[in-house]
């Protein structure tokens, strides 16, 4: 048997449900190759009353799994950490199977999304409250932390595994139970990881995964279910409106991280070396179908040209291909209505009158390939600099001052990632503060990092992923008031 039918036989197809494989009510679901259009395998496609078994396992779990001491639940999470760390390349073949991207790029995920695991490993056994002594001194103000209760995890198929962990690592580590959604397109991740947790000892019906080509009429029953106590939601903008509006019918406690339109800055101090480099993972990374993707690239005129030509000349060196051959770095999109979406802003760009430097067409399949491309002199009126791109391409636009590319940045409705290119000091922290955004990359093309609080202001969403903050989004503040 070859490697890719190995990890496709091995992987669980199954919906998981009070700990139990079965079968969707709905039979099953095909999950594609971007690369080649083909099926790869089908997994179970889940009806509205196998969501609700989902979340019946998770509701009757809840009390028996929030009072499993935080040292127990902190080392399931460290074992899965460890069984997905010794099996990386099986898992990022799978992921690279069902989402496109390179084998490297998908083992670079698997580092990432695991690492969600091993820090909240060590977040279980911090929860903690505090005792204090009220400001008249006639009594005494207890603060605790409990698990929020069931959750409803919702997830992307731009990063299969870890837009997963990055909720799962914290609800278990505060005693949550939960229901979880992958995106149809890229299931498989997940239905891996959470045989990997069932693996390292997580309980039956803590961690239950309906998968489904009807999310819409299989996930609002649970919404608008008065048993669920949160959604943790990642996708786009649009949807996490919609999810909003279902869960404000009974005030559902919701997290949304939404989607982007990062604006990179470029001074005209900054090192153009150290700045293509960056600009190469702001954009490329994830083929440019991340939230975090640099989506418009403002540079001081005295750099501009230079700056396109050079990230064009980048840019052209990629090669294209099954993301499993040796040697691509850039695999396809992950479906045709992606690709057209791209063509389209590009083609309103060049319409208008940006200059295609390299790249601005697909390229012949099967398979969602689009090549890499550079835009310079992009106008404003340009849906591009609006969008969100989701692709391998870089429009890029001159500012003359400090606060012209300040205005142009902020120039949008997202607020979740800006990246920033000065030596200057005074000017980065300047910057940095006066930008309406959740994160900064300064003088760095990523920003993502387990450690750190991930998230964004505006319509990009609320609530964090990752950090000390994290775990509070699956944790309620009770307060006791104490008469001594
Ligand atoms: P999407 O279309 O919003 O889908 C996201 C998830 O929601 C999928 O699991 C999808 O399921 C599900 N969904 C769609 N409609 C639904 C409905 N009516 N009810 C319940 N669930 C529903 O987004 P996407 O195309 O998968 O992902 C790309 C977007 O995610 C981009 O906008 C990107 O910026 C954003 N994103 C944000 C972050 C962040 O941290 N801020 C991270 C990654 C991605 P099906 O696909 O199975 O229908």
């Amino acid at each position: 048997m070859s490697d890719e039918a190995a990890v496709l036989d091995r992987v669980p197809k199954q919906l998981l449900v009070g700990g139990e494989w079965i079968d969707g009510a709905e039979g099953t679901l095909p999950v594609e190759d971007p690369a080649t259009e083909e099926t790869l395998v089908e997994v179970a496609d889940a009806s509205p009353d196998d969501a609700m078994k989902a979340l019946d396992a998770a509701v009757e779990t809840q009390k028996e799994w929030q009072s499993t001491p935080p040292r127990e639940r902190g080392e399931i999470l460290r074992r899965a950490w460890e069984e997905i760390t010794e099996r990386a390349d099986e898992l990022a073949l799978l992921m690279t199977l069902e989402m496109g991207k390179s084998l490297a790029e998908s083992k670079a995920e698997i580092t990432y999304g695991s690492e969600f695991l091993r820090w909240f490993a060590e977040e279980a056994v911090r929860i903690d409250g505090r005792y204090a002594t009220a400001p008249n001194g006639q009594g005494r103000l207890l603060t605790m932390k409990q698990p929020v209760g069931p959750c409803l995890l919702i997830t992307p198929w731009n990063f299969p595994l870890a837009m997963g962990t990055r909720k799962i690592g914290p609800a278990v580590a505060a005693g949550c139970t939960m229901v979880i959604k992958p995106a149809k397109q890229t299931p498989l991740s997940m239905l891996a990881l959470a045989e990997i947790l069932s693996n390292a000892g997580l309980p039956p019906g803590v961690l239950n995964v309906v998968t489904s080509s009807s999310s819409g009429s299989v996930m609002e029953p649970l919404i608008k279910d008065p048993r669920l106590r949160k959604l943790s939601f990642t996708g786009s903008t649009p949807v996490g409106q919609k999810l909003m509006e279902q869960a404000a019918e009974r005030l559902l406690r919701v997290s949304m991280e939404l989607g982007g339109n990062a604006p990179f800055i470029v001074f005209d101090d900054a090192d153009l070396d150290d700045v293509v480099d960056g600009a190469m993972i702001a954009k490329m990374r994830n083929i440019g179908e991340a939230c975090t993707a640099a989506n418009r690239f403002h540079v001081a005129d005295s750099l501009a040209d230079e700056f396109a030509e050079r990230l064009a000349e980048r840019m052209k060196a990629l090669k294209l291909g099954r993301g499993t051959e040796e040697g691509v770095d850039i695999g396809p999109l992950i479906d045709a209505d992606q690709r057209s979406k791209v063509q389209e802003l590009v083609d309103d760009a060049v319409g208008k009158g940006a200059q295609c430097v390299v790249g601005g067409s697909p390229r012949e399949g099967p398979g969602y390939f689009y090549e890499p491309t550079v835009l310079a002199s992009v106008p404003d009126d340009a849906n591009l600099l609006k969008e969100e791109i989701f692709g391998p391409v870089a429009p890029v636009k001159a500012f003359d001052s400090e606060e012209e590319a300040i205005a142009a940045a902020n120039d949008t409705e997202y607020g979740l990632v800006a990246y920033v290119y000065t030596r200057d000091v005074k000017r980065a922290l300047r910057v940095s503060e006066a930008l309406e955004y959740g994160m900064v990359g300064l003088n760095q093309g990523m920003v993502s990092n387990p450690a750190a609080p991930f998230g964004g202001i505006k319509a990009s969403g609320f609530g964090r992923e990752g950090g000390y903050e994290g775990i509070e989004e699956y944790l309620e503040t009770k307060y006791v008031a104490i008469n001594l």
